[in-house]
């Protein structure tokens, strides 16, 4: 029974790699009819940022990957907000503790920095390891009497893990495999430590971390490559607790648009995209931009997200959520980074945009428009029809379409240069008292009467239709003429040829 979850710290708003985390996990989980599940790590309370765990709910809402299980829904493992299971962790660090596993230390913050500086005046770097723990002021080197006398007097603590026994030495390695990455392993030289549990409280990341996948039954975790660090001590954390370890998948970093180094904010600041999901108010005031706002489809963001490290192994890229489902395997997830294509997630937006519903964009499009408040929806909805086909955003459609709506103000001056030649004026007047006398104003009668006109005519189709085009949209763009002049009507036909001719 496949138990997945997504684990972020509401820190502030989920970055787009953050969205692609909860969607592999969200993929995973439903492609094995298992269950996903939300856990808010909140343990930092210095970190904690206000509205960023609405924010992140409201991100997968939108994105339409919801959570199974988490804060206020299905709280069967709950609760699910680290910050209000605080008391249950102390009894996982005794039990290290008791177990020689973790140790007390009453290192102050100013004993860490001395050691830091001495060893950097050495060309070395401090690390609270076996080597220097004995050196230090932990209850590995004090005696058990003064140990109890420093907690009984309230000092602060902290709990350490010990990471390597002293007579295992640092040589050698400690290794696993990783769904994605095969056989890892990790030079134990390097290995520190690391802090469990504070005198205030509180745990730390990894000691929450692991004892909520087990409690929580998590199977596979499904996180950013920057966590495969933390693998080792992870490993030896569930060692230590006599439990089995998950299985993992790390998953490749989301790299910049030139492909080199991390995909951050600035990036996007930069070259003019969001690298958030939804548009972010920050309580210090700061706006952040949000793919929802500037005008994306959450499922063009969502099949561009699949692909930032996935592929299926064909040519295809559009995949709706349920052939993502069936299509999804972390054994294809690739190892190396995946950049991040700002122009790509356009394209996708505009492929989506097709699939749209036209009554729904039209809805969309007349509020976003003053100008459109009394025309009738039905008119939109058919206007919409004739130029999405152009269209990568909502706002694009004003720009294709006023001609609609409103005749043109002015002409383009290339345009116009390009279509008004000798005798055009008198052949749009000409072809104005034709227009004049079609009854059955229907686009195919429009389209035979107009072009027989101009075969009679001998000349050729561009003398007419062009300055006709300009007549109609002030410029060489747009659709089909015949379906612009049925959709104005007869009256507004006329009266553009007339404003153009005379
Ligand atoms: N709280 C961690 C984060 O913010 C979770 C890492 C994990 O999935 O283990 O990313």
């Amino acid at each position: 029974n496949v138990r997945v979850r997504f684990a972020p710290s509401p820190t502030g708003p989920l970055h787009i790699g953050g969205v692609r985390t909860a969607l592999f996990n969200y993929l995973f989980a439903k492609k094995h009819n298992g269950t996903f599940v939300l856990r808010i790590e909140d343990t930092d309370q210095n970190r904690y940022v206000e509205g960023a765990e609405k924010y992140i709910i409201d991100a997968l809402n939108w994105c339409n990957i919801p959570f199974d299980e988490g804060p206020g829904k299905n709280e069967k493992f709950g609760p699910y907000r680290q910050s209000e299971r605080k008391d249950l962790y102390k009894k996982y660090a005794d039990t290290l503790i008791a177990s020689g596993n973790a140790y007390y230390a009453f290192d102050t913050a100013e004993e860490l920095d001395f050691h830091r500086k001495d060893h950097e005046a050495k060309g070395k770097t401090f690390i609270y390891n076996w080597h220097n723990r004995l050196k230090l002021n932990n209850s590995l080197s004090l005696s058990a009497e003064e140990v109890e006398k420093r907690i009984a007097n309230g000092d602060d603590y902290v709990v350490r893990f010990k990471m390597l026994d002293t007579t295992e030495g640092s040589h050698g390695t400690i290794s696993t495999t990783d769904i994605i990455r095969g056989h890892v392993s990790f030079k134990k030289e390097v290995l520190d430590d690391k802090v469990l549990y504070k005198s205030d409280g509180m745990p730390t990341y990894h000691l929450a971390n692991i004892v909520d996948d087990h409690l929580m039954e998590i199977t596979h975790v499904i996180r950013g490559e920057e966590w495969l660090p933390s693998v080792p001590l992870h490993i030896s954390l569930y060692h230590a607790l006599g439990w089995k370890a998950p299985e993992f998948a790390h998953l490749p970093l989301i790299l910049k648009p030139t492909g080199k180094g991390k995909l951050s904010k600035r990036d996007g600041d930069k070259l003019g995209f969001p690298v958030f999901p939804l548009e972010w108010n920050s309580p210090d005031g700061e706006v952040s931009r949000g793919y929802k706002e500037d005008g994306y489809f959450a499922d063009a963001m969502v099949n561009f997200l699949a692909f930032l490290g996935w592929n299926p192994g064909t040519e295809q890229e559009i995949f709706n959520l349920e052939e993502l489902i069936a299509a999804f395997d972390l054994e294809r997830v690739n190892k190396s980074g995946a950049r991040f294509d700002p122009d790509k997630i356009k394209w996708f937006n505009h492929h989506y945009m097709q699939d749209q519903n036209n009554e729904e964009l039209a809805a969309m499009f007349q509020q976003n428009h003053e100008e459109l408040k009394d025309i009738d929806v039905n008119y939109i909805t058919m206007v919409v029809g004739l130029i999405k086909e152009r269209a990568t955003f909502i706002s694009d459609f004003w720009n294709l379409s006023a001609f609609f709506f409103v005749s043109p103000k002015s002409y383009d001056e290339k345009a116009y240069k390009k279509s008004m030649k000798e005798g055009t004026r008198e052949l749009l007047t000409e072809l104005s008292g034709v227009i004049q006398t079609i009854e059955d104003f229907e686009v195919e009668n429009l389209t035979s009467t107009i072009k027989t006109w101009i075969t009679n005519k001998e000349i050729g189709f561009g003398k007419v239709m062009m300055p006709l085009r300009l007549a109609l949209v002030g410029a060489l763009q747009g659709p089909d003429v015949f379906d612009i002049m049925y959709m104005i009507g007869k009256n507004q036909t006329i009266e553009r040829i007339e404003n153009l001719a005379t």
